[in-house]
């Protein structure tokens, strides 16, 4: 089963992508049910598919399908059919590998030691050498997701245990990995040992739960615990909550992009507020680059915590100058090339009242190509505003992630083509400015703290990529995955 092109809503493609989340709950009469919940608040981690896979005491249940949560999850026939005490489930938008159902997580294999799911947030940096590795000694591959590649060497390990393979598969992987995992006895969560993608344990009713986002808890009134530290192993059975530290754990550098845009802003990361975080992002920002303006307008939703923050720090009114219609998307699957000239008009209105005559501010999280950008800023101009400012939440975005981020090669990154005063002039803004790292750092710590860096992962507004790039090294670019295992 493919996914048409146009899956990925063209009008709202010009956006950093977090490619996944993750959910999974041990010891609960509603297993399925719940995760399905969790599912569902994760669904800003991904949009293109989804999957639970349950076990009952017996047998693994399993449904997967291309599309949203609440698309193939809402029936009381699905729930039914995942039944047990037990459940993961992944939300997905593709990097690795391309949208088709064999790709749709978590992927399942029987091992001999019995059956195990798994659910992967985050990308393997080494998986294509260890992929060719595995082919040559005679593995086949089902689907062309990097997170196949741990099961092939959890299937190899010769190590007694479920958890030890578990660990001596992922010993062999570099990149970003937050993975829950579901055997005949126990539920895992891991993390990688930098901690780049986030994970969290929480607890309902004496049941223990992970997920990539505290969003995912709150949904069902479950408590928050703990984040699931880097490079730790988290293994929950009928004995209880047991963590393990088998990886060498390196300075931890969780990706700072979670903040700045990824996760929901009602979440808790690494135990900070991310709405908290973003109205301080605005305010360093509006400390760092004030404009001369009446008034701030964010680009919603993502760029409203810091149009906040930066309207309360400059002393000047905030106002929604753009109104987003929430009901744009999967609506137009195969939108015709007149329709699709609209572009970003059928998400985003310029409110007149509020910006005719004026000097606007206009705030977003980040820019990536600076396609949405240009077509907002004329839509600002053309409902009156006299001079519109642009100020972004971020530094400029001038390199590529490579740890669970759909991101555009750096040839495609207007910061990384462009200079500040050739983007203003290619947006169409009276000025431009952009949060400095340092600034970033500063909004992160709070209290005017300057934490040293690297803290985060910053890669992709600095290039200081926290691993080895290895599949890219040797110009063998993710994208060869699909030559060799391309598919209907
Ligand atoms: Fe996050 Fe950017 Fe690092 Fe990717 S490169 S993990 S988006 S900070």
């Amino acid at each position: 089963m493919t996914v048409p092109t146009s899956f990925k809503a063209p009008w709202d493609c010009d956006k950093l992508r977090e490619e996944c989340g993750v959910f999974g709950v041990f010891d609960n009469g509603e297993a399925a049910a719940h995760t399905v919940l969790g599912l569902h608040a994760l669904q800003h981690r991904g949009q293109e598919a989804a999957g639970v896979v349950s076990f009952d005491g017996r047998l693994f249940h399993s449904h997967r399908a291309v599309g949203l949560v609440g698309d193939h999850f809402s029936s009381e026939a699905v729930i039914a059919g995942l039944p047990g005490h037990a459940a993961i489930g992944h939300v997905r938008y593709s990097t690795q590998g391309a949208p088709l159902l064999r790709n749709v997580q978590p992927l399942f294999a029987d091992f001999v030691f019995g059956g195990l799911a798994l659910a992967h947030n985050g990308n393997l940096t080494n998986a294509l050498t260890l992929r060719r590795r595995l082919v040559e000694q005679g593995c086949l591959f089902q689907s062309t997701s990097d997170t196949e590649v741990i099961i092939h060497l959890i299937a190899r390990s010769e190590q007694p245990t479920v958890v030890e393979r578990l660990v001596d598969a992922l010993q062999q992987v570099e990149g970003a990995y937050s993975l829950v995992a579901l055997s005949g006895d126990a539920l895992f969560g891991v993390r990688d040992p930098l901690g780049v993608r986030p994970l969290v344990l929480g607890e309902l009713d004496g049941s223990m739960m992970f997920a990539s986002e505290t969003c995912a808890l709150d949904i069902m009134g479950a408590r928050f615990v703990r984040d699931v530290e880097p490079g730790e192993v988290v293994i929950v059975d009928r004995r209880g909550v047991h963590s393990l530290k088998p990886f060498s754990t390196p300075p931890r550098r969780f990706c700072i992009f979670e903040y700045v845009y990824f996760s929901r802003p009602d979440s808790s990361v690494e135990g900070l507020n991310v709405y908290e975080v973003r109205k301080r992002i605005g305010a360093e920002l509006a400390h760092e680059a004030p404009a001369p303006a009446d008034v701030v307008v964010p680009v919603p939703d993502s760029g409203v915590p810091a149009a906040n923050g930066y309207a309360q720090a400059a002393g000047l009114p905030f106002e929604l100058g753009l109104i987003r219609n929430h009901y744009v998307g999967r609506t137009f699957i195969e939108p015709s090339d007149r329709i699709r000239h609209l572009g970003v008009k059928l998400k985003h209105n310029a409110n007149q009242a509020t910006v005719a005559g004026k000097r606007v501010v206009l705030v977003d999280d980040s820019i990536v190509r600076g396609t949405t950008s240009t077509k907002i800023v004329a839509m600002i101009r053309n409902a009156g505003a006299r001079e519109v400012h642009m100020r972004i939440a971020s530094p400029p975005t001038t390199h590529s992630c490579f740890y669970g981020v759909d991101t555009p090669e750096r040839g495609q990154l207007l910061a990384a083509q462009n200079n500040l005063d050739a983007m203003a002039r290619i947006i169409g803004v009276d000025s431009l400015g952009f949060l400095s790292l340092e600034g970033l750092y500063r909004a992160v710590a709070g209290r005017g703290r300057q934490p040293a860096q690297p803290q985060y992962c910053d890669a992709c507004f600095s290039g200081n990529y926290p691993t080895r790039l290895e599949d890219q090294g040797s110009g063998r670019a993710a994208d060869q995955l699909s030559l060799m295992f391309e598919d209907a």
